[in-house]
């Protein structure tokens, strides 16, 4: 592989741009993904924030279901922020009607977890499997962790609800926040770091 890995961001909807951002920072080569051929090119890919709901119909509309669900059983490595780990969960108890996941990861996710009162906030999180000071972590409408498989790792646990929100299972790399939206690049680094690995 070349030094910098190519990293696709699945660009259907949702904050593609922040992302694309911040694996350029990282070191990867990012590229938007919206067809099947597009995402054959990549080595990993990102699934933004957004709206679930709303991904996994244009998911369906541009035929990728099927596509990513066989890259993701291949191993390729993926890395979901807040719709994006609801996309990535096996479980999905409070789905919309229609709304599908790619089961990459052994864990039951709820959505729009933390509740209308606490739409968003920010949180300083210690997150395992980075250096450094804590992670000061952008939740947005965000879905927590309800239950995670005997596989999972948990990396981050929002200290004021107990709940988890961020979690790795091998390839596959999930948090509820965003830290596309801050300019802190280190999950975006962690995850660069899993691709090349991967390789
Ligand atoms: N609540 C959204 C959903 O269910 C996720 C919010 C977000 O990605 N910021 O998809």
């Amino acid at each position: 592989m070349a030094s910098k890995p190519a990293v696709g961001v699945l660009a259907l909807q949702g904050d593609v741009a922040e992302h694309l951002r911040a694996l350029r920072a990282a070191g990867a080569e990012p590229a938007g993904v919206r067809r099947p051929a597009e995402l054959d090119a990549v080595d990993g890919l990102v699934i933004p924030g957004g709206e679930s709901t709303t991904i996994w119909k244009l998911i369906e509309a541009f035929g990728l279901a099927e596509p990513l669900r066989k890259r993701l059983a291949d191993g390729m490595p993926t890395f979901g922020s807040c719709a994006g780990m609801i996309l990535l969960a096996a479980r999905l108890p409070d789905a919309a009607s229609g709304q599908q996941t790619l089961g990459a990861i052994d864990m039951t996710v709820r959505r729009n977890a933390f509740g209308r009162q606490v739409d968003s906030f920010e949180e300083d999180l210690d997150l395992a499997g980075i250096g450094g000071p804590p992670f000061r972590a952008v939740f947005i409408r965000a879905p927590w962790v309800e239950q995670a498989g005997d596989g999972v790792q948990v990396l981050a646990t929002e200290p004021v609800a107990g709940r988890i929100v961020a979690v790795r299972q091998g390839p596959a790399l999930a948090t509820a926040f965003h830290p596309e939206l801050t300019a802190d690049d280190r999950i975006h680094q962690l995850f660069v770091g899993m691709v090349k690995e991967s390789a």
